[in-house]
């Protein structure tokens, strides 16, 4: 019966980042990932110092130059994080489609992205500001692996089951 391949329970990483935290929007951002049956297996705040910025965001000064780094770096440590370890069937797709892609203005409607922001990428560039977008989560297998280990000890992660599990897991 169909293709399994790629369909296997996975952790993620998500941050839900200075923005969520200052605007109050934490229980409703969890909500949707627990409302997708997406398990808690990790959580924790975190106030972030230039030292863990650059470890977390390590590749994003290479990929996007050194202004998106240092505003986004900056930002991430004007207030805590909340940072979740969540697990699921394809939980790292499951994680980016339900917060939507990097730039608010491109989420869609119904993404945690699209629905509590509208920020451009062009705005941001012309007008030296970061893309308040609310959440990050691990992008593929591999960032997920390092992130998880970076952000939680081993003790830090639980195992549990949940009552949706019973059915569908
Ligand atoms: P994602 O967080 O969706 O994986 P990236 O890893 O490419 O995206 O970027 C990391 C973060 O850097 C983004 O989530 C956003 O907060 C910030 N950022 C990305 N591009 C810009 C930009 N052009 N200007 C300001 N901030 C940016």
């Amino acid at each position: 019966m169909g293709d399994a391949a790629g369909a296997s329970i996975e952790r993620t990483l998500v941050l839900l980042k200075p923005d969520a935290l200052t605007r109050g929007l934490v229980g409703r951002i969890i909500q949707r990932f627990e409302d997708a049956l997406l398990k808690v297996v990790g959580a924790k705040m975190v106030w972030m110092d230039a030292d863990f910025a650059r470890q977390h965001y390590f590749d994003l000064e290479e990929r996007l130059g050194a202004d998106v780094y240092n505003i986004t770096a900056s930002f991430m440590q004007q207030a805590p994080v909340v940072a979740l370890v969540l697990e699921g069937v394809d939980a790292i797709k499951t994680v980016r489609k339900i917060i939507g892609p990097t730039y608010p203005n491109e989420a869609l409607p119904g993404t945690v992205r699209g629905d509590f922001a509208h920020q451009a990428k062009a705005y941001s560039i012309a007008n030296d500001k970061v893309v308040a977008n609310l959440v990050h989560a691990s992008g593929n297998p591999e960032e997920a692996k390092q992130e998880v280990e970076l952000w939680f000890r081993p003790e830090e992660l639980f195992d549990y089951r949940t009552l949706a599990e019973k059915y569908a897991f």
